[in-house]
C-alpha cells in the first residue's frame, strides 16, 4: 500500500535484506540493501533522507507502516512494541539491480541503529521507508521531497560543512557538482583514518580534532560565496550558521542548515 506523507513526495515501506557490508574506514560502514521494490524507488537529490526501521525493543517483528495515518498510529503505540525508526541518507541507488547503499557511522552501541550496523551481516533484514515519487520541478517541490541541499541555479561558489553523519550526503553532493561551480568544504571525522578522497571542484579541509565550527570561523571564505549547506550535530550547525550570517554576512535565505543528530539525545 502506498503511503502519502506530504505531497508531492510519496513514500512507501518495504523489507530489505543486507546484500553487502563494506568498511570504508574505521567509523563509516557501507551497507547495501536489496529488495525487488527498490527498483522503483527514486531520489530528489544527493542528500535524500529516508527512514531505516529496526526491530522493536520487545524483539517483535517489524510491522511495515502503511496508509496516510501511519505516523500518528506509530506514535500512539507503546514504545516497546513499535519499530525503531532512524533517519539516513541514500548514498547510492541502483534501480537496475534493486539495490540501495547507506553509509552508517559506527558510533558505538549506545544507539539502536549504530548497534545494529555494528553487527550487520548478509541476509539481515530492516524496513526502509523510501520515496517512490518526488517533485523536482521547483525549489518548493524539492524541499518537500526530503532533500535540503537545494542551491539556486545561479549559485557558483558554495560552502559545504559536514560532520561524519553528513559525509555520505556530502560525497554525493560533490560527485554531482556542476562544471563551473566551486565548493569550499569543511568536513569532520572522528579519526584521521576516516579521511577519504572526495570528488568535485573543491577545496577540502578535513577536521579530526572536534573543532569543525572553530575551523570554519577561523577561515577566510571566498568573498563571493553565494550558498551554504551545513549538516551534522545540532550545536555545530547552529554555531556555523551564526558565523555565516553575523561574520560572513550571508543572508539567512542562502543557508541550508540541518541537524542530523543531537549529542546526548536519541533521534527517531
Ligand atoms: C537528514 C538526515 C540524514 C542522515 N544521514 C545519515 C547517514 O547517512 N549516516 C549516518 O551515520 N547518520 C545519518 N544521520 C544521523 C543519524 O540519524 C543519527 O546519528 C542517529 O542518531 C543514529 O541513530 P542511533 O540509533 O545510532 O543513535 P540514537 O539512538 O539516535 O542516539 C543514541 C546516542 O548516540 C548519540 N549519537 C547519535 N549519532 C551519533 C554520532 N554520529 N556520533 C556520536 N554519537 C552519536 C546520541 O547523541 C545519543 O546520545 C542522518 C540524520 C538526518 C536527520
Amino acid at each position: 500500500m502506498t503511503t502519502v506523507l506530504e505531497r508531492p513526495i510519496v513514500f512507501d515501506s518495504l523489507l530489505a535484506s543486507v546484500a553487502a557490508v563494506d568498511d570504508l574506514s574505521p567509523h563509516l560502514r557501507r551497507v547495501t540493501f536489496v529488495a525487488p521494490r527498490i527498483a522503483e524507488a527514486v531520489t530528489a537529490g544527493p542528500d535524500q533522507r529516508i527512514k531505516v526501521l529496526l526491530t522493536p525493543p520487545n524483539g517483535g517483528p517489524i510491522t511495515l507502516p502503511s496508509g496516510p495515518d501511519w505516523y500518528p498510529d506509530w506514535c500512539a503505540q507503546p514504545v516497546d512494541e513499535r519499530f525503531i525508526m532512524r533517519t539516513y541518507t541514500v548514498r547510492a541507488l541502483r534501480p537496475e539491480v534493486a539495490e540501495l547503499d547507506i553509509e552508517f557511522v559506527l558510533h558505538g552501541v549506545n544507539g539502536p541503529a549504530s548497534a545494529w550496523v555494528s553487527e550487520a551481516k548478509l541476509g539481515d533484514q530492516v524496513g526502509l521507508l523510501l520515496p517512490f515519487a518526488v517533485d523536482k520541478t521547483s525549489t518548493k517541490g524539492l524541499l518537500h521531497s526530503g532533500v535540503d541541499y537545494v542551491p539556486p541555479a545561479t549559485s557558483v561558489r558554495r560552502v559545504l560543512v559536514a560532520d561524519e553523519t553528513a559525509l555520505p550526503a556530502l560525497a554525493g553532493i560533490l560527485e554531482e557538482l556542476p562544471a563551473g561551480v566551486h565548493a569550499t568544504v569543511f568536513v569532520a571525522v572522528p579519526d584521521a583514518a576516516d579521511v577519504r578522497p572526495l570528488a568535485g571542484n573543491a577545496d577540502v579541509t578535513w577536521v579530526t580534532n572536534g573543532t569543525l565550527a572553530e575551523t570554519v570561523q577561523s577561515t577566510v571564505l571566498p568573498f563571493d560565496v553565494d550558498y551554504a549547506w551545513v549538516a551534522g550535530e545540532s550545536s555545530m550547525i547552529k554555531e556555523v550558521r551564526r558565523h555565516l550570517v553575523n561574520a560572513v554576512g550571508m543572508p539567512k535565505s542562502a543557508i541550508s542548515f540541518q541537524g542530523y543528530w543531537k549529542r546526548g539525545e536519541a533521534h527517531d
